[in-house]
């Protein structure tokens, strides 16, 4: 039975958030190498990809090692990109979404100067700056130069074509949907400090707060629980998964033996711990659902056969992308870390799903100056602010 139910919840599965998840086949490479020239190019390709966007736009996407410089071009039924300084990558096979306008890519390499030709299914007119994006490294990304673009018709349509599509850009958080899990609940109180507090208490008035805040911003969010109750962790993952989510985060506070331990941590999934300590973090954590009567092994290994590697790779990528993010705006927030690296990873079970997603550590419990702070709502208001901070500058598309 479970089984079943489970099937039916896979096949809703959305797994089209970002252009590398909405890859329906992989196209071959033309490549129109010149003969190489003897030359230095500091920056070189690493990949190039397409994606269809919101608004039925056509999103490039040109990952190279260092910050590129670019030029554009539109011949008939072409968009050129030249990228000087840039040496080819010949072993690189475009991946090309279908759907886009993008009918094939090729390289032509000449002297230092790298172009990128992109054939068209329909010429288009020039991408407006705003559509136009350069994002700096993250996780497993390079440099990319993002370029989103659109049927081009005569001029000035297409000037109210950009118009239309820059107003949807600067609301396009609605669209986004955040899972927020607040950990633990009912039986399952999670760690408690010296002075009482419990960390289902405070991961819930801190989801609460985080609601209410990326409500304002213009996201659509949901809980998995909005009320002292148990849910076990399969529960919490599905819930992310039949809501769409972009984005699923599990709000914690950490226990240590030792009470001079301090400071948020960031985790994501991963089937081996990074470190001693991330696995049993993972292990304490995933106990929670021991609590529970089942366990949560048949959803795990429905899950799990039904992304591909490449959707797998992509959901661990997008959530490093995100957490790194996160790490660094906390800190930028002056929130204190724990020590050590910014992000780890463990295998959570929360965070087993299609969905990218993070298990934040908000901070220890077992601290009595971090209790303290935890359970004041001026410190939750801090938290929140750097993780909607965190949500605003993560890339949903890219
Ligand atoms: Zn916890």
């Amino acid at each position: 039975m479970l089984f079943l139910i489970e099937y039916e919840t896979m096949k809703n599965i959305n797994i089209t958030r970002r252009s590398i998840l909405k890859i329906a086949g992989f196209s071959t490479a033309a490549i129109a190498l010149l003969p190489r020239m003897a030359f230095a190019a500091r920056n070189s390709l690493r990949s190039v990809r397409t994606g269809v966007q919101p608004g039925n736009k056509t999103r490039l996407v040109i990952e190279t090692a260092l910050r590129p410089s670019y030029s554009l071009s539109y011949p008939a039924g072409q968009l050129i990109v030249t990228l000087p300084n840039t040496a080819a990558n010949t072993s690189l096979s475009p991946k090309l979404a279908s759907g886009t306008l993008a009918k094939s890519i090729s390289q032509a390499q000449s002297g230092d100067q790298l172009q990128i030709i992109v054939d068209l299914r329909q010429s288009i007119s020039n991408i407006p700056k705003s559509n136009i994006m350069i994002l700096e490294p993250n996780g497993d990304n390079d440099y990319r130069l993002v370029l989103d673009f659109v049927a081009g018709q005569n001029a000035s349509s297409s000037q109210n074509t950009t118009a239309n599509t820059i107003a949807a850009a600067t609301t396009s958080a609605k669209k986004y949907v955040i899972v927020i899990d607040a950990g633990h609940g009912g039986k399952d109180p999670g760690c408690i400090g010296k002075n009482g507090t419990k960390e289902k208490t405070v991961v819930l008035a801190t989801a609460k707060k985080l609601k209410n805040k990326l409500d304002a911003a213009g996201f659509k969010t949901y809980m998995t629980r909005s009320d002292d109750t148990y849910l076990k962790l399969a529960d919490r993952a599905e819930i992310a998964e039949k809501r769409k989510a972009d984005l699923f985060l599990s709000l914690h506070a950490n226990a240590n033996p030792s009470r001079s331990m301090k400071g948020f941590s960031i985790y994501t999934l991963s089937e081996k711990a990074s470190d001693e300590e991330a696995k049993k973090l993972a292990e304490s954590e995933n106990a929670a659902d021991r609590i529970g009567v089942e366990g949560f092994s048949e959803f795990e290994a429905n899950i799990r056969s039904a992304l591909s590697s490449l959707q797998q790779h992509a959901v661990a990528e997008m959530s490093e992308e995100y957490a790194n993010g996160c790490s660094r705006t906390f800190r930028n927030a002056k929130i204190e870390a724990q020590p050590g690296p910014g992000v780890r990873h463990a295998p959570f079970a929360v965070l087993r799903s299609a969905v990218p997603g993070a298990l934040i550590e908000l901070g220890h419990l077992s601290n009595a100056s971090e209790e303290k702070l935890l359970a004041s709502s001026s410190h939750q208001d801090k938290l929140v602010n750097a993780i909607v901070k965190s949500i605003k500058n993560y890339n949903f598309d890219v």
